[in-house]
Parts: C-alpha cells; structure tokens; sequence
C-alpha cells in the first residue's frame, strides 16, 4: 500500500442473495482500489431489521471470497455500534437542522403524490419547526417520532468520476429526509456517511441506481461537516428485458452459482469484459488487476444474456 492512498469499500446488505450484478460492482470497487495501491473496507450493511435475513450476512462473505476478494481488517457489521450514528442525530438535531417528525409511513404516502420515477413519496415538511426535540414531539403528541433533515430549496450537485456533474432536486423529489426511522433504526442515507467518514473511506465505486443518493449524502456531509468522498457510480447489469436483476431472481445468485460448481474465474472473467478489461476465459480477480482501468468501462448498461448465463453455467470449476 502507498502512502496517502485511498481507502474504498464494499458494502453489501445482507436483505438477500448477491447476483451477477453485485459481483460486477464489487469487482470493480476492488479492481479500482486495489489496481492503485489503496485500501479496500467491507461494511456489511446489516441495520434494516426488517429486511436482513438470518444467514445471509455468512453468504455474502462468502461470495466475496469466492470471487477472490479481500479486504484490509476484520469486516465492520453496521448494527453493532450505532453510537456514531447516534451522534450525528444529536448533532444535527443540536444544530436545528433537523427535527423530529411524527407523521407515519401512511400519513406521507397519503399527503404527497408518489414521485414519478420511482415509488418515492416527496414529504411535505408536515412537522417542520414545531417541536424542538424527539422528547417533545414524543410527549405533545404520544407518538414515536423519525428525524428528518431540513433540506433546502435548489439543485445538489453530484461530480461523478464517471458520469460527470449531475444536478439532484432532493427537496423537490423527496423532500426532508428520514436520517432515523420511527422505529430508532439509523436511515440508510445517514448510516453510510458516517461510516465511510469514521472509517476514513474517500473513494466510493458502487452501481449507478445509487447516484440519486449521493445527492443526499452529499447533503448529510455536508450539515455534519464531513468531507465528501469521490464517487463512481458504475452502470447496472440488466437482462435481455433491460430490468434489474434481483435478489429474488435465485438461479443467478452467486451462491447458487457457487453452490453449483461454477468456476469463479468465469464470473470474473465475464465481469472484466463486461467492463471492457482484455483478460482470458479464466481469471482470478488478481489476474485482472495490473491491466485494470476504470475509465475503460462502458457507460451503459451491461445486458447479461441468455448466452452468457448458459456459457457461465457451463463453466464448471
Ligand atoms: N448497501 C447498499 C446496497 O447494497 C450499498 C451502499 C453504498 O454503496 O453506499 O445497495
């Protein structure tokens, strides 16, 4: 490792199975990290407790090595101390850029047309400025209360190694965002800022259907004064359909893959070409590493046909 080099990360929820998908992403993480001498952390993403499946925080350590992965000092479970997160609210309730909200789940999908791109539903800012503390809101109203952050009016711009400068309407697409749910759970947006930041991560590859949330990271760091990582944002790998692929779709799940035989060089090798890295039939994610560069990859989205499943399937180790 060189002096002063970065310091990237993987950072899987264990709410399922990891696809072909995921192994690209967390390939390229690694092969960009790794490729220039830097530091590569695993945070296993384990807060949402009503999503994370018993079993699957195993499975995924699992995949990562399969693939050949590695990772600097033992991996950082996010559940097991929330105190940092605990923290930050407090601060950024402190600071009054924050308060607390108790309208529910139903109440907002009620008050607020869903956003037209996705299922998100803007918050109308129902609570804002009326009670001071959580304590309080709790108390006037007997109810438990979120915590959502004041955002401001106007666009959050987002410069993406990758895709450029991208401009966001956090206000506008969802307004004041939940940083800790009613139920005391730490809200995605916030837990990820405070981690890469206490950890000292300052470079983020991850796949292109996180890019909106940078934009609101963008905004926790900067209401908690915390530096901005870069970011690289890497398009998705789509089916022959151009959908997602899932954590549902099990048949193309690294484990299942795993479980069933197939040589994890012929993942790897599958991912680096999808990337555009030259490499042969089979490699090891190391193999990939001395040729390895970023700005090769493509700027679409990577299709995973009927042909390559067949050709990975066939790949027997
Ligand atoms: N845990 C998140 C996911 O699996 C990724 C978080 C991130 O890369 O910031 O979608």
């Amino acid at each position: 490792m060189s002096a002063g080099a970065s310091t990237g990360r993987l950072a899987p929820s264990p709410t399922g199975r990891l696809h072909l998908g995921h192994a690209r992403s967390f390939l390229l993480a690694w092969w960009h990290a790794r490729s220039r001498g830097g530091r590569m952390l695993l945070r296993v993403e384990d807060l949402d407790r009503e999503r994370v499946k018993p079993g699957y925080v195993d499975g995924v350590l699992l995949d990562l090595a399969w693939l050949g992965l590695d990772w600097d000092g033992a991996p950082l479970l996010q559940s097991v101390d929330t105190s940092p997160m605990q923290r930050a609210v407090d601060a950024l309730l402190a600071a009054g850029v924050a308060y607390p909200c108790v309208c529910t789940r139903a109440e907002v999908a009620a008050l607020s047309a869903p956003h037209a791109s996705d299922d998100e539903t803007r918050y109308p800012g129902t609570c804002r400025g009326k009670w001071r503390t959580p304590d309080g809101a709790e108390k006037a109203t007997g109810r438990k209360s979120a915590v959502r952050l004041l955002v401001d009016d106007g666009p959050i711009e987002v410069n993406d190694g990758f895709l450029g400068a991208r401009a966001f309407d956090v206000a506008g697409s969802v307004g004041d965002f939940v940083v800790r749910r009613r139920d005391g759970a730490f809200a995605y947006q916030l837990a990820v800022v405070v981690d890469d930041a206490r950890t000292g991560v300052d470079e983020i590859v991850r796949g292109a259907d996180l890019l909106p949330s940078a934009a609101r990271q963008k905004w926790v760091q900067a209401r908690l004064a915390l530096p901005h990582p870069r970011w690289w944002h890497v398009p998705l790998v789509v089916d022959e359909s151009g959908a997602r692929l899932a954590k549902r779709r099990g048949d193309l799940s690294l484990a299942s893959l795993r479980e069933s035989g197939v040589d994890p060089r012929a993942v790897v090798a599958w991912a680096a070409r999808a990337s555009r890295q030259p490499c042969e039939d089979r490699v090891t994610a190391a193999e990939v590493l001395p040729g390895f560069a970023l700005e090769r990859v493509g700027r679409d989205d990577v299709v995973l046909g009927s042909k390559d499943v067949e050709r990975l399937l066939a790949a027997r180790a």
